[in-house]
This record gives structure tokens, C-alpha cells and sequence, in this order.
């Protein structure tokens, strides 16, 4: 669980940060130029152009690096623009005395001897050697390298931990250039839960989810590109997906999954590169992350014609194609229409 902690301040002091934090955000904003994925109401969806998963926004903790005039709030401007310019862990790496016990090295650091256990896979088997180099971080939690196709709210989810505060502990600034194997430090956990695994252990569960399942449908298509579905349509913890992703590197070929015309082609927040094709009787196929659209607004496609290419771009973890299927507007899961 989290800690929380809570910050008095003197009032001044609270309007000057807060004052400095609203010009630094504008600047911020402004260089990254990808507005749309700092909008605090996209923070809690992996893609961003429907907004539906408004959720609670919890209150968080700051590290223990805390003494920054930072304020605590639930706003992702004060977070985003909040003072710390570097993470709020480091790696210690400690090297073993004769004598040292896990115990007592934990103490010394201020840490518990779990993060040290779990950090370098120590067992009841395992005899410490003096001169060998124990890594841990410096507070109580543990690194994960993320793999393709999970992101970091998923990771974030199934740890209860917090999405602003992975954002703020790892000072991660853009969440939408992280890369497969960046290395993320997940606070107060003792055992990290990995996105992908949990997916698989539980494919039964995803493909029970009920959201506009439907049965089988007479219009149907193909598989948009090559590679592996890293993420379902449906419920993942608590909140739905609104298509399929699809793992697959970046340049492979994203076609048409059925005839149409394309509606869009272009920037769409947190589904950074997007072409959405209108095939006709309501039916829209979306798909998104792409590195690089092939096709303009109007133009028509057949199917199986190449209209894009895989990428990594909006919010997204790794290089995937994120393929929606909407019928009248309402999401639908696209392995019931392909064939
Ligand atoms: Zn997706």
C-alpha cells in the first residue's frame, strides 16, 4: 500500500509554488507539444480519444526525497512540473563485509530486508560472499524493466500502486517515449506483478469480459498485422480496452482489415499516430500507435491494402498496433470480426 504522507505548509510559500508551477507547466507544455497526453483526464486511459474511464483521481505520496517544496496534491499540472529534477530513488550497490547480514544492511540503509531479498534473488540458500555487490534501491520497492506491450498504468494497476507517482518517482516526464527494458522503480511493492504474465494467467478472464461481446457477426475482416496479441478486448483491472493490441516491431505493415474509406489519418493524443477506415452500416476500424500513416483522409482502401506502419507513438509502452472495431460508435471486440 501506499504511504501517505501529509505536507503542511506555510500558506505564502504555498501561492509562490503554486505560482511557479502553473508558468512551469505552460512551458512545459509547450516544449513537449503533445498536449493531449498531459491532460489530466487522459492520464487514466491507455488511448485518450474516448474518455470514459474517469475514475477517482487518488491522492499520492512523493518520495522520501520529499524535502523539495513540493506540493501534494491530485493535480497532474503540479505533479508534472513539481521540482524534482531527478528520480526519487537511487540504486545503492553495497558491497559485502565479513559479517554483514541482510539484516544489518537493511538497517543501515533504512530499508527493509525484502527489498534487499527480492533485488538480488537471494534465497534461504544463498550465502552472502564477502566482496560481492548487493544492488537495492535506496527505499523500500523494486525495479522492473517493462516488457512489449505494457505500459505503465497497467503496471501501476496490478501493483496498487499509483500512476502519477510511478510518473513522479521515476521522474518520468513523457510516458509515451518509454521503451521496452526502461527500468522502473515500483515503490513499496515486494514481489512486482508483470503486466504480460498476469495477462496470460488469466486469458479466461478477458475472454469473458462482457463489453458488447456480441456472438458472430456476418461482417468480418482480417487480422490488421502480423504478430502477437499482447492485450485483449475488455475489462483489465477495472477498466475496459477498447480494442486489441497487437505486438509487433516497429515498420511492420498495418493493413486494411476490410475495404473503406478512411475517415482520419493523423495526430490523435494518446493513440499518436491514428487512420480510422468507415466501412459502411456503422462499422469503423481504428488503428493506432503508429510510426508512420500511408494513407490520407478520403482515400479509398481495399482490404489487405497497406495503410500504416507499426510504431510506438501516443501512449503506448513498446511498439504495438492498438486495432478498435466500433459499431455505431460503440466498441466491439474485433476477434468476433475477424476471420
Ligand atoms: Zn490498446
Amino acid at each position: 500500500m501506499l504511504k501517505r504522507k501529509k505536507w503542511v505548509f506555510d500558506y505564502s510559500a504555498l501561492i509562490i509554488t503554486a505560482t511557479l508551477t502553473f508558468t512551469s507547466f505552460a512551458a512545459y507544455k509547450q516544449k513537449n507539444g503533445n498536449k493531449e497526453a498531459l491532460e489530466p483526464s487522459n492520464r487514466l486511459s491507455h488511448d485518450t480519444a474516448v474518455k470514459e474511464d474517469e475514475d477517482t483521481i487518488s491522492p499520492f505520496s512523493l518520495s522520501e526525497d520529499s524535502d523539495k517544496g513540493v506540493l501534494v496534491s491530485n493535480s497532474t499540472e503540479n505533479l508534472l512540473t513539481n521540482k524534482v529534477d531527478k528520480k526519487g530513488y537511487e540504486i545503492i550497490t553495497h558491497i559485502v563485509k565479513a559479517g554483514d547480514t541482510v539484516e544489518e544492511i537493511a538497517s543501515t540503509y533504512n530499508i527493509k530486508t525484502s527489498t534487499i531479498i527480492a533485488s538480488n534473488n537471494i534465497t534461504s540458500k544463498t550465502i552472502l560472499q564477502v566482496g560481492q555487490a548487493l544492488q537495492f534501491p535506496s527505499s523500500d520497492g523494486l525495479i522492473y524493466e517493462l516488457k512489449a506491450g505494457e505500459n505503465l498504468w497497467d503496471l501501476a494497476q496490478l501493483n496498487d500502486s499509483d500512476y502519477d507517482r510511478l510518473l513522479v518517482v521515476n521522474n518520468i516526464k513523457s510516458p509515451e517515449t518509454l521503451q521496452i527494458g526502461e527500468k522502473i522503480f515500483v515503490p513499496d511493492v515486494e514481489k512486482v506483478k508483470s503486466p504480460s504474465s498476469e495477462f496470460k494467467r488469466n486469458t479466461n478472464q478477458y475472454a469473458s469480459a462482457s463489453y458488447s461481446r456480441g456472438g458472430k457477426v456476418s461482417f468480418t475482416g482480417i487480422m490488421p498485422t502480423q504478430g502477437t496479441i499482447s492485450s485483449k478486448f475488455g475489462k483489465r483491472w477495472g477498466r475496459q480496452h477498447k480494442g486489441i493490441d497487437i505486438a509487433a516491431n516497429t515498420g511492420t505493415k498495418v493493413v486494411a482489415f476490410q475495404s473503406g474509406k478512411v475517415t482520419f489519418s493523423g495526430w490523435n493524443g494518446g493513440y499518436g499516430n491514428l487512420v480510422i477506415i468507415d466501412h459502411g452500416n456503422g462499422i469503423q476500424s481504428y488503428y493506432a500507435h503508429n510510426s508512420k500513416n500511408l494513407v490520407q483522409k478520403g482515400s479509398s482502401v481495399q482490404k489487405g491494402e497497406v495503410i500504416a506502419k507499426v510504431g510506438n507513438t501516443g501512449n503506448s509502452t513498446g511498439p504495438h498496433c492498438h486495432f478498435e472495431i466500433r459499431v455505431n460508435g460503440t466498441p466491439v471486440n474485433p476477434l468476433n470480426y475477424i476471420n
